[in-house]
């Protein structure tokens, strides 16, 4: 990396000459700042749902001789016990990501893969929200990288367009390729996003709307595991958002020749 120099001091000698006090601030300073934010970050994030877990637990021992009481708190002991697990799942998630070297088997990756594992694992979720996702566009396109990391991100871009969304309505994630950028699509008729939060949404552990986010059992971690992951892949995301009117998340990949099968006989299952 090449090394910056950065003005920590400047102080006034006399009217023409000024001391400069230089740093240089190297590649390697510029990441250890970042793993330093991240954990503290991280353990002010643990700390509600931690001392909520524990209160439970305390309210669980003095309710000992009233049953229905405990099962009461039991329950809300598992739903909080159920955010934590998600909550550090994704803390892994994105500081796996973070460190930058997790895309060890590169592959040819198709778009169609993705996009119906991602549909796949939030069926259950839009079901219950009584949303309809609707894949549109093209098919047969192909990008280079880890197929899993990038179901796991559109996966995130239509868990948030589910949840910020009202019930009886369509998600929409549609593909296309334009001069060799894949774009895949994700629009929602939801909530949408103030212009002013537009920029920030990507940083970890921010959201637009906290209350609402923690109701919904948000981490305020799932854009920025999206925008780590397309960018490993030499890809961007986008956003266009209306307040009341919705959202489209665009993630852009390079694309890559749809692969050639080998001996007839010997083909990929697909
Ligand atoms: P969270 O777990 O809170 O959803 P994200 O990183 O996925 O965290 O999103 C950050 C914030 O961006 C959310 O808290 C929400 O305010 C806003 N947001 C994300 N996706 C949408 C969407 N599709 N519609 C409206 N707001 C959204």
């Amino acid at each position: 990396a090449e090394p910056r120099l950065v003005v920590v001091r400047a102080t006034r000698i006399s009217t023409r000459l000024t001391l400069l006090v230089m740093r240089d601030i190297t590649e390697h300073e510029r990441v250890e700042q970042m793993r330093r934010d991240f954990v503290a970050n991280t353990s002010h994030e643990l700390k509600t749902p931690v001392g909520a877990v524990s209160l439970l637990a305390e309210a669980i021992e003095s309710a000992a001789d009233d049953p229905p009481q405990v099962r009461i708190f039991a329950e809300r002991l598992l739903a909080e016990a159920g955010r934590l697990s998600n909550l550090t799942a994704r803390i892994m998630s994105l500081s796996r990501l973070q460190s930058g070297d997790v895309i060890n088997a590169q592959r040819d990756v198709s778009i169609d893969e993705v996009v119906a594992g991602a549909i796949e694992a939030h069926a259950l979720q839009a079901d219950a929200a009584s949303i309809t996702i609707a894949r549109g566009g093209e098919r047969g396109l192909y990008v280079r990288g880890d197929a899993q990391i990038l179901s796991e991100a559109v996966g995130n871009l239509i868990s948030n367009a589910i949840v910020y969304s009202a019930r009886d309505t369509n998600v929409g994630v549609g593909i296309r390729v334009n001069e060799s950028v894949v774009e895949i699509a994700v629009t929602d008729r939801g909530i949408g996003i103030a212009e002013g939060d537009q920029a920030r949404v990507f940083e970890r552990f921010y959201r637009a709307d906290p209350a609402r986010a923690r109701r919904t059992g948000g981490s305020g971690l799932g854009l920025a595991i999206v925008k780590h992951a397309i960018q490993l892949h030499g890809g961007e995301v986008t956003l266009w958002s209306r307040p009341g009117r919705g959202s489209t998340f665009t993630i852009r990949l390079p694309q890559i020749a749809a692969p050639v099968h080998e001996a007839p006989g010997k083909q990929r299952k697909k």
